[in-house]
């Protein structure tokens, strides 16, 4: 997906704890608000974006998955607009950008940022079998899950408002960034994230008015740990402690645990540093893999039997105990 840098020291000290069910608890000493979320309803966003193919830019699948996001989106009460534009891609080629917006609350001055990409990748590089790899994935975690979470956290924002706005955008053509299973292809690091890039570096990143932002990506996993992201540490690291309190205070830390992660360029680095919004990423980590990302990450793996609605939930209520928090 992105490059990595894992510093040795940052690698070494990583010591996330293992995973265990939690109970389904609903009700939290803070805020004075039930938090609701639904993780059969998250997962049901999942399953339906996956049925629609791979989502490649340029593609039927993509086209459909499109109007399925902005009318959904749109039907839970949020003011929808897509950002429209052109990028390049790995191979010097042009790739379209639509990028969907939703507004919830729109009046209120008061903001804060929720994103995902919901693009999915159009190679498996990473896969065993050297005979899929250039057939695009299911990318039921990476790119489905977090817009499954995002939409479910917009219906709940409708059955009960905060007391802020909230934007939701969901960046395209995250995914396309240089393959690896390609001969003679040059490595181009401003490949991937080309959405958010575009989003950041236009008006409607420059004059975000979110006071900060919280980025999900293969946030869906079984058994999935969220370490604290480098850059994210950097660049946020008040938003970073917001975050895992809510998931201590949610009680999930058992998948948020006290522990650093990797550095990733993703979505959330541009945000920061081009939009200038204080972003955090909330990424699945796993030291054991080559990677940092699960054993799935860019292969035919990330399909629905990787969607686990406990991960969902815990991501869900942890993201929704911040937005009823924020005054
Ligand atoms: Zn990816």
């Amino acid at each position: 997906m992105r490059n990595i840098l894992i510093s040795s020291l940052l690698a070494a000290s990583v010591l996330c704890a293992c995973h265990s069910n939690v109970s389904s608890e609903k009700t939290f000493d803070a805020p004075t608000v039930q938090i609701n979320f639904d993780a059969d309803s998250a997962y049901k966003y999942v399953a339906e974006q996956v049925a629609f193919g791979p989502r490649v830019p340029k593609s039927q699948s993509h086209a459909a998955c499109l109007a399925y996001l902005t009318s959904t989106l749109t039907r839970m009460g949020a003011t929808v607009e897509v950002q429209t534009g052109e990028g390049e891609a790995y191979d010097g080629t042009t790739v379209p950008i639509n990028n969907i917006i939703a507004h919830i609350l729109p009046q209120k001055a008061n903001r804060i940022l929720l994103c995902t990409h919901w693009d999915s990748r159009p190679f498996a590089d990473q896969d065993s079998d050297p005979v899929k790899r250039n057939s695009p994935i299911d990318g039921a975690c990476d790119g489905a899950s977090g817009v499954g979470v995002l939409i479910e956290i917009a219906r709940q924002l409708q059955l009960q408002a905060p007391n802020i706005g909230v934007d939701i955008v969901l960046f395209d053509t995250e995914d396309g960034g240089t393959p690896s299973h390609l001969n003679n292809v040059e490595y181009r690091h401003d490949s991937w994230c080309v959405g958010s890039q575009y989003w950041s570096l236009s008006s409607l990143g420059r004059d975000c008015q979110a006071r900060f932002g919280i980025l999900l990506d293969m946030v869906g996993a079984t058994g999935a740990q969220f370490c604290r992201e480098q850059y994210s540490v950097m660049y946020a690291k008040n938003v970073v402690d917001k975050v895992w309190r809510a998931a201590a205070a949610t009680d999930h830390k058992s998948n948020f645990p006290d522990s650093d992660g990797a550095y990733i360029t993703d979505d959330h680095y541009y945000v920061n540093t081009n939009a200038n919004v204080p972003c955090v990423d909330i990424i699945q980590y796993d030291g054991s893999t080559g990677s940092s990302f699960g054993s799935f990450w860019h292969t035919h793996n990330d399909n629905m039997s990787v969607i686990d609605r406990q991960t969902l939930r815990a991501v869900g209520e942890t993201v929704l105990y911040v937005v009823y928090n924020e005054r």
